[in-house]
């Protein structure tokens, strides 16, 4: 059979420990037989890393923004554990924190859905995105132990030397005080990420802070989205026939599990760390969750939200078959290919990527599972390794094709 054509690479950014393995799998035996499958490679592997001074991970992401649409491997970030275990130079950082710097990107998480794998909330049909703001508040804040009496004040000086002060508490016993802040642009950046996101998917986006009681803080971040909402997207949602609505974070987590689903829910970055592995988990495992990284300039970098499963990696190193769930990445293939897909106007690579999700989904509503998600289903299953699990999602392809 002829190949599928790409006009366009992907870049492509290889990583860790059993993801690593996984990737080439799933290259080997689902990908290249069907795709003459152009990428610009980087290997984003902790010892390229390393030999790089993370160089690499600076390259990658420039490569996204010059063609658009990136696919990632998981990635181990290391900690002082891990120094010793490769030997590094230094305590390199997060990768997907670099890229996400380099992109201005929001994070946008999907759960996979299965019909034999049913939610812990019953009623939800369609999948709830979860999109988290990353920058700022309290992942960056400075806190302060007070161990006597005193007064606490938040301080502003402005660039001419003019000093701003209200009063935070007047302690008259020990106490704790935190600081933090964010700034309009990178407000802008997640509320432009997020239009553009919802009118991709054609869902309606929520966005809920506490603006009752953050009079200031929260209610900048909502000001934000309302006055680009009405300037430049209101008229575009109206023609795509979607929808932005505004709430109380409160009154959303009530509506959000009482819903069916098939939205995407804006959470500032503490609700939505806490509010995605929720969903997450009700969902029923992080094996299932997609995540990409969407830049309010419309670049995309598609991954799985799950790291590179280590302990499965030491058995592998043992030289055990593994039986490690190849989903999610699975999925941000599918997803880079089709995103790729449709800026290039190639069809025959959007309908293989669908075809490929849909043999996917059909090897496991067909009860072939990998072990994470046997005591998840319902009905007949059948535990494979992941060699197997890939081979039992080709043989469907194949018919499909
Ligand atoms: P992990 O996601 O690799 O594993 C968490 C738990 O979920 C483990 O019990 C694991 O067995 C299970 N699990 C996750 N994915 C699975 C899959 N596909 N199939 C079967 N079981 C699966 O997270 P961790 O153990 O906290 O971290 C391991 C490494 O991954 C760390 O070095 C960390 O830095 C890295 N990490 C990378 C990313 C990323 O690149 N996006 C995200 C998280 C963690």
């Amino acid at each position: 059979v002829e190949k599928i054509k790409m006009q366009i690479p992907l870049v492509e950014m290889d990583g860790d420990e059993m993801t690593r393995i996984i990737w080439q799998q799933i290259k080997d035996t689902l990908l290249l037989p069907y795709i003459d499958l152009k990428t610009e490679y980087y290997d984003l592997g902790l010892k390229k890393r390393d030999e790089t001074n993370d160089q690499i991970t600076i390259d990658a992401a420039e490569a996204t923004k010059k063609y658009g649409v990136a696919v990632k491997c998981a990635t181990i970030t290391p900690n002082a554990q891990r120094i010793t275990e490769y030997n590094l130079k230094q305590m390199w950082k997060s990768p997907n924190g670099t890229i996400r710097a380099i992109l201005n990107g929001t994070v946008f998480r999907s759960p996979i859905i299965v019909e034999n794998i049913k939610p812990f909330i019953s009623n939800w049909k369609y999948p709830i995105t979860i999109a988290r703001h990353a920058y700022g508040d309290v992942y960056k804040s400075v806190e302060m132990r007070t161990k006597v009496k005193g007064k606490a004040e938040l301080v502003f000086t402005d660039e001419d030397g003019q000093v701003s002060k209200e009063l935070i508490h007047d302690f008259d016993a020990p106490g704790i005080i935190q600081g933090m802040h964010n700034t309009d642009y990178s407000i802008d950046n997640f509320a432009r990420a997020c239009f553009e996101y919802a009118l991709d998917l054609k869902q309606d986006l929520w966005f809920s802070t506490k603006d009752t009681i953050s009079k200031q803080y929260d209610h900048t971040f909502k000001d934000i989205f309302a006055e680009i909402y009405e300037k430049e997207y209101e008229e575009r949602f109206k023609t795509v026939g979607i929808e932005y609505f505004y709430t109380l974070i409160d009154d959303a987590v009530a509506r959000v599990i009482r819903s069916s689903g098939g939205f995407i829910w804006a959470c500032k970055n503490y609700d939505g760390d806490v509010m995605s592995d929720m969903v997450a988990t009700a969902f029923g495992s992080l094996a299932m969750m997609t995540s990409v990284l969407v830049s309010p300039d419309g670049h995309y970098e598609f991954e799985a939200a799950h790291g590179t499963v280590t302990r499965h990696y030491y058995q592998h190193l043992e030289g055990k078959e593994t039986s490690t769930n190849p989903i999610a990445t699975l999925y941000a293939w599918t997803g880079a290919l089709k995103k790729r897909g449709e800026l290039d106007n190639n069809e025959d690579l959007i309908n293989f990527a669908n075809k490929l999700e849909k043999a996917s989904l059909e090897t496991i509503e067909a009860g072939v599972m990998t072990k994470d998600l046997t005591a998840l289903a319902g009905g007949e299953v059948q535990a494979v390794t992941t060699t197997q699990f890939l081979a039992e999602i080709n043989q469907r392809l194949v018919k499909a094709l």
